[in-house]
């Protein structure tokens, strides 16, 4: 049966959610847990022309947030940040100019969901303004409407990250339902879409998994994968600890698999170098605040440089890219 679902997948057959659940069953280092990483690296390879791509974040701000993600440092209950703080214009403006000298494909400006929207278009259209037309701006912001959709396009987004998480309305002040109309109101506008799998836990069920892989294949994104939580010291998701890199690299491998070769891309984070030997074709840099990090300024402590992402997949046998992403080009 194993070898079957794996054919169905590299054929570019729709693999079904029993059989993803399926996938997600066996044990770490068996031979079929080996058989699915292999499946998903040649896929990863053949949907993507081999080419790998690092993506870079700016963080913005810092806040309490009133929407309270029990994984997220910024969520008010987590008291990891009690005062609100963010990048003037100018710093924005030069962490973008530096992840784009750094040769970045894309570059992500993220802010807390409770972020004035009218701020945040006016800060893009700055950042916007101070790139190469071909340099590619993606939003990751909260939930927004069609029309904020728009504005979203016309300040010079190619694209969105947006994902209904695990644990969606359950450990989030969020609903599945809203989660996906964001999703829809961006395809509307014209916006590409990139999700992901996350943030992953050991207490999540296979069930779990399988669910939010299936959404993930059905927002139409350009690229999926998975990603692992991050304990935030003190929190109360913390005492589930942290799923490993090698449990991540079967449960992006799956991810892979469970969606078609009109997705090229298979994320993971943090980078990892065997996420990407197992078929992760794209990673993160970070700059700024994170969700995942106690620092202010990730880049003195979790964050990653662009340099630091491409030489995870140089490690992982990858070639990066040159030049503005292919996830997010038309
Ligand atoms: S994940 Fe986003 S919406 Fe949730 S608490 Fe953090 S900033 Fe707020």
């Amino acid at each position: 049966m194993l070898d079957r679902i794996l054919a169905k997948s590299l054929q570019g057959e729709v693999v079904s959610p029993e059989e993803i659940a399926f996938l997600f069953e066996f044990p770490l280092f068996s031979e079929e847990s080996a058989k699915i990483i292999a499946a998903s690296r040649r896929k990863s390879e053949r949907a993507s022309d081999g080419l790998a791509e690092v993506h870079a974040q700016v963080g913005l701000n810092i806040a309490p947030c009133p929407k309270n993600c029990a994984f997220c440092a910024f969520a008010a209950v987590n008291k990891v940040f009690e005062r609100a703080s963010e990048l003037s214009v100018g710093e924005a403006v030069a962490a973008a100019r530096q992840f784009e000298l750094d040769g970045a494909n894309a570059i992500y400006v993220m802010a807390t969901a409770d972020y004035p929207f009218a701020k945040y278009i006016e800060l893009s259209q700055e950042i916007r303004s101070n790139l190469q037309p071909e340099t590619v701006l993606v939003a990751n912001v909260g939930d927004f409407d069609r029309k904020e959709a728009e504005q979203l396009r016309d300040a010079g987004y190619s694209g969105i990250y947006h994902a209904v998480r695990l644990g969606e309305g359950r450990v989030t002040s969020l609903s599945v339902e809203q989660r996906l109309r964001t999703l829809h109101n961006a395809r509307e506008a014209g916006l590409i879409v990139g999700t992901c799998v996350e943030p992953v836990g050991s207490e999540h069920r296979i069930e779990e998994l399988v669910e939010k892989t299936v959404i993930s294949r059905e927002c139409s994104p350009r690229f999926s994968g998975a990603a692992r939580r991050i304990p935030i010291p003190g929190t109360e998701l913390a005492r589930h600890g942290i799923v490993s890199e090698a449990r991540m690299a079967h449960i992006l491998a799956v991810v892979r698999l469970a969606v078609g070769y009109d997705v090229p891309g298979n994320c993971t984070h943090e980078p990892n170098g065997i996420g990407a030997a197992a078929g992760a074709n794209l990673l993160w840099a970070e700059s700024g605040s994170n969700p995942r990090d106690t620092e202010e300024k990730t880049e003195q402590q979790r964050g990653m440089t662009v340099q630091d992402c491409a030489s995870v997949f140089r490690e992982g046998e990858w070639r990066v890219l040159q030049g503005p992403s292919r996830l997010y080009s038309k």
